[in-house]
């Protein structure tokens, strides 16, 4: 049976995931997040000749104290059943752990143009003094100091600065 349908490839599910955003940070898409890892499509055959798009997505579980997987899991879903596949689905790799070192340059930038400190880098160079040096996402100073370790979500912290006197929310690295 031959019908005009139209090719969809791994490059429209990610265009498509670009539209998913994490439900917390509304600004920033999985995609950014570095929460999707992997996305695959093709055919496979089913009966009398036809044959049935599927597509897999593979995202990592986040982390424990951010429990917006579900959601996130619909909505990316969601997205990719929109662009015409019959089957999809969208597994949660246990094996990939999340890592705030996965956020994009860009996501990091856009988290603090929505008023929340972006994670420093992770690294083994990292010190103490290092990460309390968090920068304000409203003056840029860096004269700040931590409230409470946790935010409105346990991924987040609350911090004071000294400079324009204004709380803000820092997101942990992790
Ligand atoms: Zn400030």
């Amino acid at each position: 049976m031959q019908t005009a349908i139209k090719h969809i490839t791994d490059t429209d599910i990610w265009v498509a995931l670009e539209s998913v955003k994490d439900p917390e940070i509304p600004v920033i898409s999985v995609v950014e997040m570095g929460i999707v890892t992997k996305v695959a499509s093709g055919e496979s055959q089913v009966a009398s000749g036809q044959s049935s798009r599927y597509a897999r997505v593979t995202m990592t579980p986040t982390f424990v104290g951010c429990p917006a997987i579900g959601v996130m899991k619909k909505d990316i879903y969601d997205a990719v059943k929109k662009l015409g596949f019959e089957e999809v689905e969208v597994t949660v790799d246990m094996d990939t752990a999340w890592s705030s070192d996965r956020m994009t340059p860009e996501a990091k930038s856009k988290l603090e143009k929505f008023g929340i400190a972006p994670p420093a880098v992770m690294d083994s160079d990292l010190t103490e003094e290092m990460l309390d040096k968090v920068r304000c996402p409203h003056c840029h100073s860096t004269d700040t100091t931590l409230r409470s370790a946790f935010g409105s979500t346990l991924c987040r912290a609350i911090r004071f600065c000294f400079s324009c006197k204004q709380g803000f929310e820092q997101f942990k690295p992790l």
